[in-house]
């Protein structure tokens, strides 16, 4: 049996609900200060004072409507500066935020309607059309969908009752508050939230997300990012953020874990401002950057490829940034240090973090001032346990001695999702109890170090196996990627009757004159012979992503062969 490991810090989590950890945060003069901000027009702002008027004007309207607790209440909007309101009140009402991706299809928003038991959803103008096609195919009453609109429009763009239109008046809502936990077993089992994940294999499940789960991971965040080095820089950068406070940017999705664990619980604990982005552009990414003085930069690997090969990145000044994070998937060490050389001051690195939706969202990463090479994923959360299991059937080296062997990745602790909404199965498939704990598997295979810092090679699903031996996509990727011919690159297994051969789709850099025999000569020149693009290169526009920038390989898997590039 493999050994397993403990995170090598404790923290106290105490016994509280989630809108009590939001609204008891700091002190009176920080919750009435400005603190979310709409980036696009920075006079449109928001203190956690006002926010709490408005939750409970929220919540008790959602329960005047005739919502009971657990009742899910989807959105489906892009970010905008009240998605924060919208959530906190939901779960203010004892019911169960659920978001779904703003470019979903009627036939994905209908299946996770229809899955997460929605009994509500909240439309921006955009989605409207194809909120009110999906309820119609789920069967839910068309006065269940409302628009997301700005509290300050007096008329929706839709024609649909705004949600303000449910909100109870100020002066109702004055005395009204959420219910608090009697238990800490309340706190564990209450969801508060359903995010949608595939898992190790299948479909999208809705991954059951309690309040204790949120508070810890936004304590164990907060707690790391509050480690201060007893060294003269760290102290300077300390002081440095003090002066102004952090300010963060908030491009990525809040309906997916990384953006709402972030923005939504973590920077309203830790008294943060933050500057949300409704739409992404690279160009408007760089200029809030700039502008709002950004201290922190909570990234994906996208971005980061983005910020590194931006022909214009250099004409803007993000010297403000102390630390930046970035996980949803590997960054290729060689992309980091491009970042740094291009936008941060000296000292500043990029290092990554690692988590998934089952585990509310963070379950690893640096502390600000550690030192890493961007290899790593960094250490475990406070008051989390790992132990790497071997996988044979794979071929890893196998071995149970820590460090070092290499194996698929269990992790116990605080964070650790409830299971999958109506789905014991695959909840049992994933939650294994063994010596006294209760593990998850990841699918992801990884190692950790003499220092207890976690790497990660691959995923268990997206192994390719040429003649036996083991290739990672993603090391193909992270070397095509130090081609400057090449701004995004996938590869995938094409399978044959006689094995799985490697393919890489690949988006050439502007002006890129690069041909398939060159970018598989360079992989040759750099790689082991099982990891060559045997089966060819195609050049596409885009690589398809999921919102959290994780390559859809199976779109990839579907490609016909008709699209291969010719030179
Ligand atoms: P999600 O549930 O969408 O957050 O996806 C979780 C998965 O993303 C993990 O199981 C990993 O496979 C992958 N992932 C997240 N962060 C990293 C990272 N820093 N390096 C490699 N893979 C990552």
């Amino acid at each position: 049996m493999a050994k397993h490991f403990d995170s090598k810090f404790v923290l106290d989590v105490p016994m509280v609900d989630l809108p009590t950890l939001i609204f008891s945060s700091g002190d009176a003069e920080q919750r009435a200060r400005p603190q979310y901000f709409d980036a696009e027009h920075p006079e449109r702002w928001f203190s956690l004072q006002q926010a709490e008027v408005l939750v409970k004007r929220l919540g008790m309207g959602l329960q005047k409507l005739g919502l009971q607790p657990n009742d899910k209440v989807l959105l489906f909007s892009t970010n905008s500066l009240y998605f924060p309101v919208l959530y906190w009140g939901v779960v203010a009402a004892g019911c169960v935020f659920t978001g779904c991706s703003p470019s979903a299809s009627v036939a994905e928003l209908s299946y996770q309607l229809k899955d997460s038991d929605a009994v509500m959803i909240i439309t921006n103008a955009t989605g409207a059309r194809t909120a009110i096609e999906a309820v119609k195919q789920v069967g839910l009453p068309q006065e269940r969908v409302f628009e997301f609109a700005d509290p300050h429009d007096h008329n929706t763009k839709s024609g649909l009752p705004s949600w303000t239109s449910i909100w109870a008046s100020e002066s109702e809502a004055q005395g009204w508050t959420w219910r608090t936990f009697s238990s800490m077993q309340e706190a564990q089992t209450t969801t508060a939230a359903i995010n949608y994940s595939s898992g190790t294999t299948g479909v999208p499940k809705g991954v059951e997300i309690s309040h204790y789960n949120l508070v810890s991971n936004s304590l164990q965040v907060a707690f790391k990012r509050s480690l201060v080095a007893d060294t003269p820089r760290a102290r300077e950068r300390k002081s440095r953020v003090d002066l102004l406070g952090e300010r963060w940017l908030a491009p990525l999705p809040m309906f997916h874990a990384y953006g709402q664990a972030y923005y939504c619980v973590t920077a309203a604990l830790m008294g943060v401002k933050v500057f949300i982005m409704m739409q992404y552009s690279i160009e408007k990414y760089l200029l809030f950057l700039d502008i709002y003085r950004i201290t922190f930069l909570t990234g994906v690997p996208t971005l980061m490829v983005a910020l590194s090969k931006h022909p214009n990145a250099k004409l803007f000044n993000l010297k403000a940034i102390e630390s930046v994070v970035t996980g949803s998937a590997p960054l290729s060490p060689e992309i980091g240090r491009l970042v740094e050389k291009t936008h941060l001051r000296p000292g500043v690195q990029v290092k990554q973090g690692w988590g998934l939706t089952e585990t509310t969202c963070s379950a690893t990463g640096f502390a600000q001032d550690d030192e890493d090479d961007g290899s790593s994923i960094g250490w475990l959360n406070p008051n989390m346990s790992a132990k790497i299991v071997p996988v044979s059937e794979h071929g890893f080296e196998q071995t149970t001695n820590l460090p070092y062997a290499v194996g698929e990745i269990w992790i116990a602790g605080p964070n650790v999702m409830i299971g999958y909404y109506k789905r014991p199965r695959e909840t049992a498939e994933t939650i294994i109890y063994e010596d006294g704990k209760r593990w998850m598997k990841t699918g992801d295979v990884g190692y950790v170090d003499s220092r207890g810092c976690l790497f990660i090679v691959d995923r268990l699903k997206e192994l390719i196996k040429v003649k036996g031996l083991q290739v990672a996509p993603a090391e193909i990727e992270q070397t095509l990627l130090t081609n400057p011919g090449i701004v995004d690159a996938a590869v995938v297994g094409e399978r044959r009757q006689d094995g799985e051969y490697p393919k890489a789709f690949v988006v050439k850099a502007p002006e890129s004159q690069i041909t398939a025999e060159e970018v598989q000569r360079f992989v040759e020149t750099r790689m082991s012979r099982h990891k060559w693009l045997t089966a060819g290169v195609y050049f596409i526009n885009v690589i398809p992503r999921t919102a959290s920038g994780k390559v859809v390989r199976r779109q990839l898997q579907k490609l016909k062969p008709g699209s291969k590039a010719s030179n």
